[in-house]
C-alpha cells in the first residue's frame, strides 16, 4: 500500500462515518441517523480493511463516533467552502486531543506500512486519530481539492474524490444525474 492510498483510505473511512452519522439529506431525500444496533454494524463495514479485518462496534463506542463524525463533518464543510484554514484549526485540535502519531506496522512478513494510531488504541481514538490525520494530510496537499460536500440540491453527503481526472462535485451518480436532469428540464421551460 502506498502512502497516498493510505491517506485516501481513511479519508474515504472518515466520510463514510459522516454520511452514516450525520442527519441531514441523501441524494433529494430526508437522512436520519440509523438506530443503534444498525449504527454498530454500518460503522463495521465503514471502517472494514483486508489488512485489520472487520472491527467489533461497542454500544458503548456510538457515542463518541457520533462525536467525530459531526466534528468531521465541519472539516468537510469548510473545505467544500474553501476555508481551509478553518479546516486546519478542527483538524490540528483532533489530532492533538488523540495524540495522533505515525507507525510503522507490518500486515504481511517482511512488509511495513506507515500506518497513523491514537495515544491508544481502542477502536474510536484509534480511527479519529487516522482520519484527522489523513485529512490534515489531504489539505496539506494537492488532495485537498478532492475531499468535498454534494453540490446536488437536497442533498449534504461528503465524498472523497478518488477519480482520475479529481472533476467530482457529487456524492454520488444518482445526485450528478438528478442536477442534470433538474438542469435540462429548467432550460425546456
Ligand atoms: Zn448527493
Amino acid at each position: 500500500m502506498d502512502f497516498d492510498s493510505h491517506v485516501i483510505a481513511v479519508s474515504t473511512a472518515a466520510a463514510g462515518l459522516v454520511n452514516a452519522l450525520s442527519p441531514g439529506q441523501e441524494r433529494g431525500r430526508r437522512y436520519e441517523a440509523p438506530d443503534e444496533a444498525h449504527q454498530r454494524e454500518i460503522i463495521a463495514d465503514v471502517l472494514f480493511s483486508e489488512a485489520a479485518g472487520r472491527p467489533t462496534v461497542d454500544a458503548a463506542d456510538l457515542a463518541a463516533f457520533a462525536g467525530l463524525a459531526a466534528t468531521l463533518r465541519l472539516v468537510f464543510e469548510q473545505v467544500e467552502a474553501g476555508d481551509l484554514s478553518e479546516a486546519a484549526g478542527v483538524v490540528n485540535r483532533l489530532m492533538r486531543e488523540t495524540g495522533a502519531r505515525p507507525q510503522l506496522d507490518s500486515h504481511r512478513p517482511g512488509e511495513w506500512s506507515m500506518h497513523f494510531h491514537g495515544s491508544d488504541d481502542s477502536l474510536v481514538v484509534g480511527w479519529a486519530a487516522g482520519c484527522a490525520t489523513g485529512l490534515a494530510l489531504a489539505i496539506g496537499s494537492d488532495f485537498a481539492g478532492r475531499v468535498g460536500v454534494c453540490v446536488a440540491k437536497r442533498c449534504d453527503r461528503v465524498y472523497v474524490d478518488t477519480s482520475r481526472n479529481h472533476a467530482k462535485r457529487f456524492c454520488s451518480t444518482a445526485c450528478q444525474s438528478r442536477t442534470k436532469a433538474a438542469a435540462f428540464r429548467a432550460r425546456r421551460r
